[in-house]
């Protein structure tokens, strides 16, 4: 299987496409064509998860023998309190289940990806010898996901950009209390979409980007997309989607990378997905799916952090499916963007992409905490609140459920009463924050990788020794 461009100028293997990230021509990468996996279906029906992520990752990343994939595999969800179901679905009623994604040891589906993703990274080690060190941007939950991803391979540091101020207390616990000497917390005094423009600017500078062997774990890159696949996949199993009894999956939704994930699965022969995005104020995503216009603004903090987004990178890849893989085309349109600040296209999407969206402000999330609590016994963290927002009851429904609710305890506190904690984040409330608080500059950015990289070229050289 080899892996191109949206924009059309650059392929990689899979490997080659994890560690790159970003392509070279500034598009994201995919799957040069999607296999059909309705021939497997019935075999992989009831297999446990690890084995059904291995099978299906296997189609994918063709040139890693299957041995080491499982391998990688089995480490990634090791950490998982229970390995056999990391992603349990919760029946909620006749209609309604929810798929708890938060069981991973950051309480956040981005665990998923980014375990495995530390496992792919880990083996890059290995085999070349070379160092990795880790350059991302997160909006609240990929900085501690992708840390504890990498924590298990000494050397590697994680450099973690996160808009300072913007992220839930807990959130920058994770990413700041970890004792490490690799980890990085560099606190961005801007949005969210300026850490993001900052890495993805860092990585177009291929000198710097090289000599600092840096590698990306931000949702561009394809192996987390893949991952992701494998939780709907298994959800679709289980619950037994078909066109005759369809199952729609409501999924919060920021940088467009979860639900991609599903979508993509659903070109897959997998029947009867459908797809509903559930933002939070920051609309710009649901705004597309029913206008066809995108146009990214500034970020309103909202209850759900992690989805204050404006820029969905992710949306790139829809866009390449949905011209049936013409980058040029895609470039074009990114142009557009780039220019206008905006583009539009001439369909509106939620017509002809089995995705439905909608969009939650705060006083909607606190109204469907309080909803799920007291109509379904369900605690639902903010983000997952969104999805409650989007139930429809006489359709078969799944609520991807994002975040463990005792990483927002007080909006959850103030409309239920309950005050959800978990032990994990109960340690780190003892310890002590040391960041970086950093402007939102490239240039200041790249200085404090520089000075915290002493043993570059240790590192960089290490082949050599
Ligand atoms: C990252 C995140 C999201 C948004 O996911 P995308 O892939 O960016 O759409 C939603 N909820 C939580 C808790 C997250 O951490």
């Amino acid at each position: 299987m080899r892996f191109t461009s949206t924009r059309g100028g650059d392929t990689a293997t899979f490997s080659q496409a994890v560690i790159k990230g970003l392509a070279g021509d500034g598009g994201l990468f995919v799957p040069e064509t999607l296999p059909d996996i309705s021939l497997y279906l019935k075999r992989w029906h009831g297999l446990p998860y690890t084995e059904l992520a291995s099978s299906f990752l296997s189609l994918f990343a063709t040139d890693i023998p299957r041995d080491e994939l499982n391998h990688c595999v089995e480490l990634a969800y090791s950490d998982f309190p229970d390995p056999i179901t990391p992603a349990p679905l919760v029946k909620l009623s006749d209609n309604l289940h929810v798929m708890e994604l938060f069981h991973g040891p950051t309480l956040a589906f981005k665990d998923f990806a980014l375990q495995l993703l530390g496992q792919f990274y880990g083996r890059h080690i290995r085999d070349t010898g070379h160092s990795l060190n880790i350059l991302g941007a997160t909006s609240g939950d990929t900085g501690s996901a992708a840390i504890h991803g990498m924590l298990k391979h000494p050397g590697v540091h994680s450099f973690i950009l996160y808009p300072e101020g913007c992220i839930a207390e807990l959130q920058e616990r994770q990413i700041a209390c970890t004792g490490s000497p690799f980890v990085h917390p560099f606190a961005i005094k801007g949005s969210f979409d300026d850490t993001q423009d900052i890495v993805k600017q860092i990585f177009g500078d291929a000198t710097f980007s090289s000599t600092h062997s840096l590698a990306a774990v931000n949702s561009i890159n394809i192996a987390r997309l893949l991952a992701q696949c494998v939780y709907y996949l298994h959800a679709a199993l289980k619950l037994e989607a078909s066109e005759d009894n369809p199952l729609e999956f409501i999924v919060p939704t920021g940088n467009f990378g979860n639900v991609l994930a599903g979508w993509m699965l659903s070109r897959m022969g997998v029947r009867g997905m459908r797809f509903c995005v559930a933002t939070n104020v920051n609309a710009v995503v649901s705004n597309f799916f029913k206008t066809g216009e995108y146009r990214p603004g500034t970020v309103t903090p909202s209850h759900a952090p992690s989805m204050d987004i404006q820029q969905a990178s992710n949306l790139e890849r829809w866009l390449w499916w949905h011209f049936n893989g013409n980058g040029a085309r895609v470039r074009e349109i990114m142009t557009t963007l780039q220019h206008d600040g905006k583009f539009v296209l001439d369909e509106i999407p939620e017509n002809t992409d089995m995705i439905r969206a909608i969009s939650c402000d705060n006083a909607g999330i606190e109204t469907w905490i309080r909803r799920a609590w007291l109509e379904k016994g369900y605690l639902a963290d903010p983000h997952t609140a969104c999805a409650f927002a989007a139930v429809r009851e006489d359709t078969r429904g799944v609520i991807l459920a994002t975040a463990h609710p005792a990483k927002f305890p007080e909006v959850i506190a103030s409309v239920t009463g309950q005050f959800p904690q978990h032990p994990s984040l109960e340690i780190l409330k003892k310890r002590t924050v040391i960041k970086h608080i950093l402007p939102a500059d490239v240039e200041a950015v790249k200085i404090a990788i520089n000075s915290h990289c002493k043993n570059l070229n240790y590192y960089h050289h290490g082949n050599n020794r």
